[in-house]
């Protein structure tokens, strides 16, 4: 399953930030890809199109889709070089397809920042720092292997070694290896060297309680999206502390509370929907009488391995699929009539699912 990890210097927020997460946490039995680890938190992504087709189909059940937040704590400066429990943080990073990224943006006398003041920018950099470090030790140790295969000649080793150049130029210079542009191709290449930094980011900035409805108006946030934009990450604000009350309350008492606030959605569901998005992800549905749910696909995946996300026979039992788009579906209020004004298609093996496809799939067993 895809996961997003979190991560940020002690005493920010994340313990906070993750047991909200938790306590929100989806039923596992819907979810059986789910890992059964304490540092590991289900949560379903909200989406009002489910209740839309819902409202067309009257299933008896909705399944949002879900993924993975893991808690990575115990990142500290001086982690690449094993400090802390640095190795063991560093390779749990390795492992995650996207990082949330926690900085505190909160005031508050009695909670201590590890290093003495609120500077969102200097956590940042300290955090990035150590993956930094730990990637330019991984780009060398493979420089090194490529170089020894270099005194055959072979175009396809000076490439690489071209490639594994001017990450390291750009990592010695402190800057992300996102941040180097390479091509499709490029990519493939160091694929397997799992650089931290080529992990996708968004900033979660941790505001105060009275910040959880709009933190406009915090410089330290500003600060954030400046650096942000500059290196083309996304930014959600967040009060932690206010997410980890959500998170035990329930119907009006809830109601109350986001009220109270001024709330119209809970932070987590930002969060979750921009981690969504950050991971590269798509969602199609199937609407059928015993449930509408919907079901996650990284962006460009074919017909028959998005259905293999359902079960893996329907990938190799795939005929074709039956589809519909939401907007054709819902716009026309159900799916007779959606057939009826031949907007339902045909699709085979070389289709490419488009976020928002309802599915029928047909296959043999
Ligand atoms: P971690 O070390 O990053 O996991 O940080 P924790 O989640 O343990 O939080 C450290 C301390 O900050 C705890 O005492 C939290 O209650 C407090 N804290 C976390 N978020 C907020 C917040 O939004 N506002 C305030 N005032 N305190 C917070």
């Amino acid at each position: 399953a895809l996961s997003c990890g979190i991560v940020g210097l002690p005493n920010v927020g994340k313990s906070t930030l993750f047991n909200a997460i938790t306590q929100a946490g989806a039923e596992m039995a819907n979810y059986p890809f789910c890992t059964i680890d304490p540092n590991v938190g289900v949560v379903e992504v909200p989406d009002e199109r489910l209740q839309k087709l819902a409202d067309i189909v009257n299933p008896n059940r909705i399944v949002p889709t879900a993924f993975e937040f893991v808690d990575i704590a115990g990142l500290v400066k001086g982690a690449s070089r094993g400090e802390g429990l640095g190795n063991k943080f560093l390779a749990n990073i390795r492992e995650v397809d996207a990082i949330v990224h926690v900085v505190r943006c909160f005031q508050d006398e009695n909670i201590t920042h590890v290093s003495g003041k609120i500077d969102p920018i200097n956590d940042i950099e300290v955090i990035n720092l150590e993956l930094i470090l730990t990637d330019i030790d991984s780009v060398e140790k493979r420089m090194e292997r490529t170089r020894k295969g270099l005194k055959g000649g072979d175009k396809k080793v000076a490439e690489e070694l071209e490639v594994l150049e001017r990450l390291h130029a750009a990592l010695t210079a402190e800057k992300a290896a996102r941040t180097v542009e390479l091509s499709a191709e490029e990519k493939h290449i160091v694929r397997d060297l799992h650089l931290l930094t080529m992990k996708p980011v968004l900033y979660a900035a941790n505001v105060s309680e009275s910040e959880a409805a709009n933190a406009d108006g915090n410089p330290y946030v500003q600060k954030v999206r400046e650096f942000a934009a500059a290196e083309g990450s996304e930014v959600v604000y967040i009060s932690a502390k206010v997410e980890s009350e959500i998170a035990e309350l329930e119907g009006e008492d809830k109601e109350m509370f986001f009220e109270e606030l001024g709330l119209t959605e809970s932070g987590l569901d930002r969060l979750i929907r921009a981690s969504y998005k950050l991971l590269g992800l798509y969602t199609y549905f199937t609407a059928g009488v015993q449930e509408v749910r919907a079901w996650t696909i990284r962006k460009g995946t074919k017909a028959p391995q998005a259905a293999a996300v359902i079960h893996t026979d329907f990938e190799r039992g795939f005929i074709r699929a039956e589809v519909v788009s939401y907007a054709d579906l819902t716009n026309s209020g159900s799916m007779k009539a959606a057939k009826e004004k031949g907007l339902t298609r045909l699709e085979g093996k070389e289709y490419v699912v488009a976020d928002g496809d309802v599915m029928h799939f047909l296959f043999n067993v």
